[in-house]
């Protein structure tokens, strides 16, 4: 399911996405001003942001480039037509698109599916990642520290690049054990399989080893 978070302190318009959105197959949470929503976003792990820019306590602008020191999470600005400046600045600190206020309900959505297609499409072609000093190419099945190759089973290999595609959502046991084994095997494996091929990747990255956290009694997730 898709998640989105809505920041707009204007309750009739928050109330008017969120109520639109879940119409359209959406999971919605809403906060009300930046701090709010800044905790919700951390917690939540939403596919989309939508970003009100006049906000209490946090406005939109400084939101967004706090969202963006942690990670790519799609956002659309929604602003009033006189912010001009604003929303220029908005999409220089990386907010994907923007929709001025007024907005009819129909342009919006379609905003916001086509900013999904585009990050999914984004993350999929995606072919190397930075984690730490180390550089991991999903092409070439390769895990490198500088020049120095890092050796992993192609097992390892597999439980990493889900971990990094995930973009750091939690991946649950059964998650992981669905995505990296047949049906017909994984049915017959045990989750604590599992753990084992997580420690011994992360003892085999090393110090990068720790950006994968253990969420206890569910699964793993990647923290860069
Ligand atoms: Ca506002």
């Amino acid at each position: 399911m898709t998640k989105i978070v809505v920041v707009e302190d204007e309750k009739p318009i928050a109330k008017l996405l969120k109520y639109n959105l879940e119409r359209n197959g959406y999971i919605v949470l809403v906060a009300y001003d930046g701090e709010q929503g800044l905790s919700l976003i951390k917690e939540s792990k939403p596919d989309l942001i939508l970003l009100d820019l006049m906000l209490p306590k946090i406005d939109g602008i400084e939101l967004c480039k706090m969202v963006r020191r942690e990670s790519s999470t799609p956002m659309i600005m929604l602003t009033a037509k006189k912010d001009e400046t604003d929303r220029v600045l908005g999409l220089e600190l990386g907010a994907d698109d923007y929709v001025t206020k007024p907005f009819s309900v129909k342009e919006l959505l379609a905003r916001v599916k086509t900013v999904l297609r585009r990050s999914s499409e984004n993350l999929n072609s995606k072919k190397s990642f930075h984690l730490g000093d180390l550089t991991v190419d999903l092409e070439r099945y390769e895990v490198k520290r500088g020049h120095k190759e890092v050796a992993l089973s192609p097992k390892e290999f597999e439980f990493l690049k889900v971990l990094l595609l995930s973009d750091g959502k939690v991946l649950t046991r059964e998650n992981l054990l669905e995505s990296l084994w047949k049906y017909d095997q994984a049915s017959e494996m045990d989750t604590r399989t599992i753990d084992q091929h997580i420690a011994r990747l992360r003892n085999k990255l090393g110090k990068e080893g720790r950006t994968i956290h253990t969420v206890k009694n569910v699964g793993y997730r990647l923290k860069i």
